[in-house]
């Protein structure tokens, strides 16, 4: 059966893929025209923070407005849906994940210093507003589109040569993989793709660390995202999420609170969507 869930992950694939495409496409061999600067373009951070440093709207970033305009009547599609950073994250969440299902629980708790991204956001646009346009650090596009330029398509190509070094008759096949046709050169690329590959890994101690801590664009998305009415009934929900009696085995510890979080969460979803 086609579940949420499934049709959620054939998206993030298709724009993963999508990203990856519009990187490799950017090399001059390969360039025909096609839109890669769309994901930069849907970014409205880089529009917000643009527009405040320059004063005008450059109108490819434009696209940014249509983006805040869903994310006011849906919720946060974007993050759940299209980015390409948080897609990366959440698989290596997923594949890193070994926590059994308490530690979940724990590790999806808020945290005060989650607010750190809201502090941020804020520091970024201040420093717009004094001509310092610095989004470029912190935003998901920018870094991700960093991180592959200089780390990632770098290493692949390197990969690719050290195959054919291998395998030399397998030459004109493996030849094809290249993502250049001149060798990349990427000062600092060791460095960048270091940072890369350690907020990847991050994930393993906090799930979607960079979304939930540092990410400015999900602070300005959770900013105009859709808000839910106030349920005062999820409140009373919140107190009744009992500790497990300790005397049960510890499957039975793990199924009940799973299936406490679950009811939660449906509660949750039943206040959220016009069901
Ligand atoms: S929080 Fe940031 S990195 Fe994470 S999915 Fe949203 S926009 Fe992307």
């Amino acid at each position: 059966m086609l579940t949420l869930t499934k049709v959620r992950v054939i998206y993030q694939i298709f724009f993963m893929a999508l990203f990856i495409f519009f990187m490799v496409v950017t090399n001059l061999a390969f360039m025909k025209g096609y839109p890669v600067s769309w994901f930069l373009e849907l970014d409205p951070l880089v529009g917000l923070a643009t527009t405040i440093a320059t004063g005008s709207l450059y109108k490819g970033l434009a696209w940014g407005l249509l983006l805040v305009l869903i994310t006011t009547l849906f919720g946060r599609v974007f993050c759940n849906w299209i980015c390409p950073l948080g897609i990366l994250h959440h698989f290596f969440g997923w594949i890193l994940d070994g926590r059994n299902t308490r530690q979940k629980i724990d590790s999806n708790r808020f945290h005060r210093w989650y607010n750190l991204k809201y502090y941020l956001l804020v520091l970024l646009l201040v420093m717009a507003a004094f001509r310092t346009l610095q989004i470029g650090w912190l935003d998901p596009i920018p870094f991700l589109t960093r991180s592959f330029t200089a780390a990632v398509l770098p290493a692949w190509d390197l990969l690719v040569d050290g195959m054919i070094r291998i395998l030399p008759p397998a030459e004109p096949v493996l030849g094809k993989l290249h993502t250049s046709v001149e060798p990349r050169v990427a000062h600092w690329g060791f460095l960048i793709g270091a940072i890369f590959v350690l907020f990847l890994v991050l994930n393993r101690v906090i799930p979607r660390f960079w979304c939930r801590v540092l990410c400015p664009l999900g602070a300005l998305l959770g900013f105009v995202q859709a808000q839910p009415v106030a349920d005062p009934s999820r409140t009373r929900q919140v107190h009744r999420l009992r500790p497990v009696p300790r005397v049960l085995p510890g499957r039975v510890r793990s199924a009940l609170a799973l299936a406490q979080e679950r009811v939660l969460c449906l509660h949750e979803l039943r206040g959220r969507l016009p069901l």
